[in-house]
């Protein structure tokens, strides 16, 4: 693989007077073998834009302009962008956006503006205190040609959203992620090769977007709203949790109703039920809701 530009994170943060906020999941990466290793993973090629989220002192930026066709880094820090224009005079394919990647509309703000006609791969080192809203956003707005995301994220994060139904890590989560993804954990991550080191164990997960939904929704606002009922209090029975989220809008009764209908236990609880089963009850349930 060929090498980006080396930055040495220390080196950078010393010159440029940088101190990491904590506020904003500023752990740097000053490992390169990680940083290719991601950047591998992501497997990108000359025909794809990659929107690199947080990238901080660009120490993966100029691996992955390197590989890709476009590279459209989203940092929020205004304090980091003197040092991301320093890139630019090595590599002419990137562009720099000072904004709140969450306040961003991607497809017009981002796609439309730069990558229409590409590939479109999201990569990055995630800041951990917004990690779950992030991933929703890209799979929730229907980003264009998105085709995968690579993210180094949490450790438990990435276990909860590759869990199997009957675990305890097993939640919404992991069901709204594959919905409209397949997701792989790749390999576990140290604290030492960040700066500073978190406390947390990290992991590399990719998320291959789905061409199609797994299974048909007759609302997908009212199927998360499911969820969230559902995995909202874990140990109480689904007929009880759905019953008791006033904006479903539906009885003990059609509950159970619904889940004898599906061939279930009235007695279940919401971590046994898979996506697709989920669907089906957020289907009957709504049509019982809206009548
Ligand atoms: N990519 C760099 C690396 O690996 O060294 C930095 C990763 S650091 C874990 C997370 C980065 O995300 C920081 O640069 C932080 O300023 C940025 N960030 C935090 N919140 C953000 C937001 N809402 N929108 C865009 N960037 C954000």
């Amino acid at each position: 693989m060929e090498r980006g530009k080396k930055i040495n994170t220390k080196e950078l943060m010393k010159v440029y007077n940088i101190e990491p906020v904590k506020k904003l999941g500023q752990n740097f990466l000053h490992d390169y073998n990680i940083v290719e290793k991601i950047v591998l993973s992501a497997d990108i090629d000359k025909d794809d834009c990659v929107i690199e989220i947080g990238p901080g002192l660009g120490v993966m930026t100029s691996y992955l302009a390197e590989r890709a066709n476009k590279v459209i880094a989203v940092e929020i820090d205004k304090k980091l962008i003197p040092v991301l224009e320093h890139l630019k005079e090595d590599y002419e394919n990137i562009e720099i956006v000072n904004e709140d990647v969450l306040k961003l509309d991607i497809n017009k703000e981002i796609i439309e503006k730069y990558c229409s006609d590409k590939n479109v791969k999201v990569v990055a080192n995630l800041p951990y205190y917004i990690t779950t809203p992030i991933i929703m956003k890209f799979l929730e707005e229907n980003v264009m040609n998105l085709e995968s995301m690579t993210f180094l994220v949490q450790k438990e994060v990435a276990e909860r959203i590759c869990a199997k139904p009957g675990g305890k890590e097993y939640g919404m989560l992991t069901v709204a992620v594959n919905y409209f993804a397949y997701p792989k954990s790749l390999f576990k991550v140290s604290p030492s090769v960040f700066i500073p080191k978190p406390n947390v164990d990290s992991s590399v997960i990719r998320f291959d977007v789905r061409k199609e939904r797994p299974f048909h929704l007759k609302d997908q606002d009212f199927f998360f709203k499911v969820l969230k009922a559902s995995f909202a209090q874990r140990r109480k029975t689904l007929a009880n949790s759905l019953s008791n989220a006033p904006y479903l809008n539906v009885t003990r009764e059609d509950v159970c109703k619904a889940l004898e209908e599906m061939g279930k236990g009235i007695s279940i609880r919401g971590e046994v039920l898979s996506g697709e089963e989920f669907g089906t009850l957020s289907n009957i349930l709504f049509d019982i809701h809206t009548k």
